[in-house]
């Protein structure tokens, strides 16, 4: 297992909207979860490479999330 991502990384994903393998990038975005109103900047997250959707959170991420009140 990989230690850490950074915003740059590459990985191979399967992306719902392009519906085929796609490659996909790490990137810091501004996170925002449904049913919430808050937003959690620079969150490393996966982005699909073709359509620029956002298709996970990794796992370093999710405590981040946590403090602000977003992820239980
Ligand atoms: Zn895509």
């Amino acid at each position: 297992m990989k230690s850490l991502w950074s915003a740059g990384d590459l990985v191979a994903s399967n992306c719902p909207h392009c519906r085929k393998p796609v490659q996909a990038r790490f990137e810091l975005r501004t996170v925002r979860m449904p049913r919430s109103r808050l937003s959690v900047p620079n969150v490393l997250v996966d982005v699909c490479a073709i359509c620029e959707n956002v298709l996970g959170i990794p796992s370093q991420s999710i405590p981040q999330l946590r403090e602000a009140g977003m992820a239980k």
